[in-house]
C-alpha cells in the first residue's frame, strides 16, 4: 500500500482538486491511502473564528460565513448540479460547527481550538471524496478520529501508538482508494484533538508505519526538497536523495517542507518518503531513504525570521552555571518559548528564541529580577548545513551579524537586516 499526502496548497481551489484527480490517474490509485489537509488557508481562517469566539466579537458570524463562502465557491466550480449530495454533506458539517459555537460550555481554549479547526480537514476530505466518486473513482472516506488515538493534550496531542496500530490494522481496507484527514485524532473520550500545526505529514507517517506501507509521497508545489526555500533563494536546487538523518536535521532546523515529526516513524521501518511536485507528478522529486546523506552534495540553507535574541548576564559578575541554566530553561518551557540556538560564556548566556505566543514580556519580568537582560527583536536565524565559504558569505552579505556558531556540519548565524 502507498500513502499519499496532499497539503493545503494542493487543494486550495477547484483546479487544485481536479489536479489531485489527475495525479492519481497518472500514478495509480488502487491500494492507496490519501491523507488530506484543510483547503488553502482554511486552518488560519478557522483560527480567526476561534479568536472572535473567545473575544465575544460581533465579527464571529462574518468569519464563519467567510469560510463557508470559500468552500461553497469550490463546490460550485466542481459540481454544476446543486442537487449533488456533496452540497448537503458540506452544509451539515457547517451546521455542526455552528451548533458547537452556539452551545459549547468549555472555557478551555485549546479544547475549543481543536473542536473548531478540525472542520477544515473534515470538509476538505468530504469534498474530495465526493469529487473522486463523481469522476468514477470509488473512494472509502475514513474518519481519522476512529483510527488515530491520542491523549487529551489539545493542539499538540501525543499519539497512542498501540491503540492506533490496532484500529488501523483492523479497519483500513486494502486494495481500494481510502481518503482521510490529516492533522486530527481523538482522545480517550472521543473528543477531537490535533497533532500540531502542519501535522498532516505526520498523519501520513503514522498510517504508513501502522500499515507497513511501501512508501509515503507528499505532493508539493515545489519539485521536491531543495537546498533552500525557493521563495527566498533564487538559485535553490533540487536534492535528489537525502538520508533520514539529513532530513531530520533539515526539518529540525526549520525547513518547512517536511514536518519534523514525520521522519522518525518512517525511519524505524525504513519506509521511503518521496517529496514530489503535484504539478509534474512523473518527475523524480526527492527520495528520503536509507543511503547517501545528500545527493548532490550542496550547502543547505534554512531561514527562520522573526526571532528574538536574548542575552542574560549575571548582575554581580558571578558565573552562569548549570543551576541558573536549568532554571532559565524551565522558564522558557513554562512560557512556551522555543529555543533555537544557545551560546554561553562565563558570565553571559545568549539564546535565539521564537516567541510564538507573545509571552516574552511576562518572562522578562521574572528574568530581570536575577539577570541583566538585553534583547534584540526581529532578528533572522540562518542555518547552513554543510556550509562552505561561499555559502557563509551569501548569508552574511549586507547584514549585521549578531552571533555566529559553527560546528563540523552546521553553521548558524543570527543577523539583523541593515
Ligand atoms: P503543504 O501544502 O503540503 O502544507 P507547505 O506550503 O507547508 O505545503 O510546504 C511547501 C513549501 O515549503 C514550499 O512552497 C516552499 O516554499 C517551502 N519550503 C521551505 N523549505 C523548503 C525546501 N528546503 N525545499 C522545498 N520547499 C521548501
Ligand atoms: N491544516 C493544518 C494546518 O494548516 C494541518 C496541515 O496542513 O498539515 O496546520
Ligand atoms: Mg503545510
Amino acid at each position: 500500500m502507498r500513502v499519499f499526502k496532499f497539503g493545503g496548497a494542493s487543494v486550495k481551489d477547484a483546479a487544485g482538486i481536479k489536479n489531485v484527480q489527475y495525479v492519481l490517474q497518472t500514478v495509480g490509485y488502487e491500494d492507496v491511502l490519501l491523507v488530506v489537509s484543510a483547503m488553502g488557508k482554511t486552518t488560519n481562517a478557522l483560527e480567526l473564528v476561534i479568536k472572535h469566539y473567545f473575544d465575544k466579537s460581533a465579527e464571529l458570524n462574518a468569519a464563519v460565513q467567510e469560510v463557508k463562502k470559500y468552500h461553497n465557491q469550490i463546490l460550485l466550480d466542481l459540481f454544476e448540479d446543486e442537487n449533488n449530495a456533496v452540497f448537503a454533506a458540506v452544509s451539515a458539517q457547517f451546521a455542526d460547527l455552528e451548533y458547537f459555537l452556539a452551545h459549547n460550555k468549555s472555557p478551555n481554549y485549546n479544547f475549543v481550538y481543536d473542536q473548531v479547526v478540525s472542520y477544515g480537514e473534515l470538509i476538505s476530505t468530504t469534498i474530495l471524496s465526493h469529487y473522486m466518486n463523481f469522476m468514477g473513482m470509488a473512494t472509502q472516506w475514513l474518519d481519522v478520529r476512529n483510527f488515530v488515538k491520542t491523549d487529551a493534550n489539545y493542539r499538540d496531542a501525543e499519539v497512542d501508538w498501540e491503540l492506533t496500530q490496532a484500529n488501523i490494522s483492523k479497519n483500513v481496507k486494502r486494495k481500494t482508494l481510502n481518503i482521510t484527514q490529516g492533522f486530527l485524532g481523538s482522545d480517550p473520550n472521543n473528543f477531537t484533538t490535533t497533532l500540531g500545526r502542519e501535522g498532516s505529514d505526520y498523519t501520513a507517517a503514522i498510517f504508513a508505519y501502522c500499515l507497513n506501507a511501501e512508501s509515503v509521497t507528499i505532493w508539493k508545489d515545489v519539485p521536491g526538497v531543495m537546498n533552500a526555500d525557493p521563495r527566498y533563494f533564487e538559485n535553490a536546487s533540487l536534492l535528489n536523495q537525502i538520508s533520514y538523518r539529513e532530513a531530520i536535521e533539515l526539518a529540525f532546523y526549520g525547513a518547512t517542507v517536511i514536518h519534523p515529526k514525520t521522519l522518525q516513524p518512517l525511519q524505524k521501518k525504513e519506509i521511503p518518503l518521496y517529496v514530489k511536485s503535484f504539478i509534474n507528478p512523473l518527475l523524480q522529486g526527492t527520495s528520503v531513504s536509507k543511503g547517501v546523506d545528500l545527493e548532490p552534495y550542496l550547502p543547505c540553507f534554512i531561514v527562520k525570521r522573526n526571532q528574538l535574541l536574548i542575552s542574560l548576564s549575571s548582575i554581580d559578575f558571578s558565573f552562569i552555571m548549570e543551576e541558573n541554566i536549568s532554571e532559565i530553561f524551565a522558564l522558557f518551557h513554562q512560557f512556551k518559548i522555543k529555543v533555537n540556538l544557545i551560546q554561553n560564556s562565563a558570565i553571559s548566556f545568549s539564546v535565539c528564541v521564537e516567541d510564538k505566543f507573545n509571552n516574552f514580556a511576562a518572562l522578562n519580568a521574572i528574568l530581570s529580577k536575577k539577570f541583566k537582560v538585553d534583547f534584540e527583536e526581529n532578528v533572522t536565524l540562518y542555518t547552513i548545513r554543510h556550509f562552505n565559504d561561499g555559502a557563509a558569505q551569501t548569508v552574511e552579505a549586507n547584514k549585521t551579524v549578531l552571533l555566529k556558531q559553527v560546528s563540523r556540519e552546521t553553521m548558524q548565524v543570527v543577523t539583523k537586516e541593515v
